[in-house]
């Protein structure tokens, strides 16, 4: 069939919004009607050349939501009609990182979605002149349709609007689980998190449902830090001079137990590194370019500083993203609050550029009014 999507056919230019082919689901897939997409920082990594080479030309958009139009033969858990937020780690539940139970490092998901394919890695996607398309993080959401691998389509309740659904499935996820999965933390820990773009401002609120204690909001940009305090965050302090890290150590006594990095840049790292006291961890959320390395003060290992990655949440985002909607339903988790603009998916570009210019912190892109409540 044939769809409107916006396609990178190089980096630095801008995304085309045009017809593309798109082949029915195979047995394992499921056909999805686009609602709404999320625009997420590393859309612009991806845009802009910097995930590697070889990434294009496809289809962008990674975070998103829909309603379930077709399924493949073999599919049982999701059926037309139903409402569904796109996860992009189908894990196969068959794999040795899948059967340990680290579904978010499930290794053909790990090695389909940077090619571009669906699991069993070939792409449904192509231009009207045969040229094959990559589906970006095995979703391929900016656009009207999409054929998804079973698990990449997880469903949800359908009391929730669709344009706020379409943020768990990557920023919400990620954030809530790099709270709770990889820095587990406690009621009355305290933690800084360095960076309150879309991501940091999740995490933010996943610290405030977990009730940690103080949470110390960290950013160059004034207008990001009052989102920040409006979600959870007990302080904020603007960053950007040699005092940042001191501002902090003072506002959570020794150091915190907990510091967030979400921005993807090596001076942040290290800021993250700086606000933990003795035995503190760093979980590193953001996303930096291929090839940038950073450097720590090696000697602070004798303190029992710790420093570690997380990735889409470190947990099964099949069974997270249902409990965050339940948790917005429930009003514990306000989706819309950390949405700044609402946008025809045309508007794609903008959007990128917004981020490229650190501005606002989050787009949805409204592919479908009637369909996404908005
Ligand atoms: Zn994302
Ligand atoms: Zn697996």
């Amino acid at each position: 069939m044939r769809i409107r999507a916006a396609v990178l056919h190089e980096p630095g230019r801008p995304l085309a919004i045009e017809d593309v082919e798109l082949a029915p689901p195979r047995e394992d897939e499921v056909l999805v009607r686009v609602a709404a997409a999320g625009v997420c920082h590393s859309d612009v990594r991806l845009a802009d050349g910097e995930l590697g080479d070889g990434r294009w030309p496809l289809v962008m958009g990674h975070e998103g939501a829909g309603v379930v139009e077709s399924v493949g033969a073999r599919v049982r858990h999701v059926a037309p009609g139903d409402h569904v937020g796109f996860c992009i780690v189908p894990a196969c539940r068959t794999c040795s990182e899948c059967r340990a139970g680290r579904y978010h490092l499930c290794i053909p998901a790990g090695e389909n979605g940077p090619r571009g394919t669906l699991m069993d890695g070939t792409s449904r996607l192509s231009l009207p002149d045969g040229t094959p398309l990559q589906h970006a993080l095995m979703t391929a959401c900016f656009a009207e349709r999409v054929v998804v691998a079973a698990a990449g389509a997880v469903k949800l309740p359908p009391e929730l609007p669709l344009w706020q659904a379409s943020l768990l499935g990557c920023g919400v996820v990620t954030a809530f689980g790099a709270v709770h999965n990889a820095a587990r933390v406690d009621p009355g820990d305290s933690a800084v998190v360095v960076g309150c773009g879309g991501v940091g401002l999740q995490v933010i609120a996943a610290l405030r449902i977990a009730r940690a204690d103080p949470i110390v909001a960290v950013d160059l940009d004034a207008a990001k830090l009052e989102l920040a305090a409006a979600r959870g965050a007990t302080h904020t302090v603007e960053s950007g001079s040699a005092t940042t890290a001191a501002r902090v150590l003072g506002l959570t006594g020794r150091g915190a137990d907990h510091a967030f990095e979400v921005v993807g840049r090596p001076e942040t790292m290290r800021l993250a590194w700086d606000c933990l006291r003795p035995g503190g961890t760093a979980v590193v959320v953001g996303l930096a370019p291929q090839g940038v390395e950073v450097t720590l003060p090696a000697i602070e290992f004798l303190s029992d500083k710790g420093i570690r990655g997380s990735y889409y949440g470190s947990g099964d985002a099949a069974a997270d993203l249902p409990r965050l909607a339940e948790l917005a339903l429930a009003g514990e988790l306000d989706l819309a609050g950390v949405v700044t603009s609402v946008e025809p998916l045309e508007a794609v570009n903008d959007a990128l550029d917004r981020l490229r210019r650190r501005e606002g912190s989050r787009t949805v892109l409204v592919v479908d009014r009637a369909l996404a409540g908005r």
